[in-house]
């Protein structure tokens, strides 16, 4: 199975819930990051999940098209083919789509999915996140509990927000306000609406403070109590079933003191951009300034081939990258938590 189904990827997360660890969740936008994140995965012998952003999307459709789903669809047809040759499992979703972006991304891509199903195919995505934290907290809802109806009758997994991440991701800026804390009253509305579709599977990104972006210590002010606060009043209404499974949104750069906290309180899904953006850039710059008489043709020179060939510089990226999904594996305790038998 080289991405898991429905059922596995329950197991997943269930799993995770129970063991108090939590799955990379990593943005990827071309083929050679989504082979990073496989390499790194399957180093770290964790199971884990491959997301595309909107951007990510219209990106890997390239320039002059600019489909966010049609770039989404491709990506993710290369990790279905490409995942099989490694012995983990990983998830396919896709990043923050606002209600304005719904018709352009999420509604395409499970329809894509309803058409795979129809003809006894796997389903595409995994799960898909449906963003609705730059409207009311009853809208959200609303479109939420629509969405997720549509979502369970086809066994895919939707994430929510409640709250407000800060800081800017693909060029979207999250304000910075009181609703940056999803509150408890916040927490409890979300599942007295979500848990009437009966049986349907959900994530929760709550927000406790959380930027996008990455930013220098002491700028941003988590406070991961703010999770255990919610799952509190969540299992006082509902029992310990109740409690939600949280997403980290915003963690590139954060202590670990803070990300073991989180996970203590439930996260079970952390998203990770920024740190991977900067690990893979980091090798391709360094690859440019060793080599700098060979990528560039100076004064008449011919450069060399080998050196701005650009399979030499990526491969270089796509390992620095799958170090650096390594290391947040190690982070969130997923080493060696692997579902996948030979
Ligand atoms: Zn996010």
């Amino acid at each position: 199975m080289p991405v898991a189904d429905y059922k596995t990827y329950c197991e997943m997360i269930d799993r995770a819930k129970a063991g108090k660890f939590a799955y990379p969740a990593i943005n990827v936008t071309s083929l050679t990051t989504a082979n990073a994140v496989l390499k790194g995965l399957a180093e770290s012998k964790s199971d884990g999940i491959i997301q595309v952003s909107t951007g990510g999307g219209a990106f890997a459709s390239g320039s002059s098209v600019k489909d966010m789903a049609l770039g989404a669809v491709s990506i993710a047809e290369h990790v279905h083919r490409a995942a099989a040759r490694y012995p983990i499992l990983v998830a396919l979703h896709t990043d923050h789509c606002q209600a304005k972006n719904l018709d352009k991304f999420v509604i395409p891509l499970i329809e894509e999915t309803e058409r795979r199903r129809a003809a006894g195919r796997p389903n595409l995505f995994n799960s898909h996140m449906f963003d609705g934290s730059d409207i009311p907290l009853k809208e959200n809802l609303d479109i939420a509990v629509k969405l997720l109806e549509r979502c369970h009758k086809d066994e895919i997994i939707l994430e929510i927000e409640v709250g407000v991440v800060g800081g800017e991701e693909d060029g979207v800026k999250g304000e910075s306000s009181a609703k940056m804390y999803t509150t408890p009253a916040d927490m409890l509305e979300t599942a007295g609406r979500l848990n009437t579709v009966k049986g349907a599977r959900y994530l929760v990104a709550a927000t406790f403070g959380n930027v996008h972006g990455v930013y220098k210590p002491g700028r941003v002010k988590l406070k991961p109590t703010v999770l255990r606060d919610g799952q509190q009043a969540l299992e006082k209404a509902h029992g310990k079933e109740g409690r939600f499974f949280l997403v980290f949104h915003g963690g590139s750069g954060s202590a670990l003191e803070e990300i073991h906290e989180a996970i203590e309180y439930g996260v079970v899904k952390m998203n990770i951009d920024t740190d991977m953006q900067y690990a893979f850039t980091r090798a391709v710059a360094d690859h440019m300034m060793k080599n700098y008489d060979g990528v560039l043709m100076i004064d008449g020179e011919m450069g060399s081939k080998k050196a701005y060939d650009p399979r030499s510089y990526l491969t270089l990226a796509e390992g620095s990258m799958a170090e650096r999904v390594k290391r947040a594996a190690r982070e969130l305790k997923a080493v060696g938590t692997t579902l996948y038998k030979a």
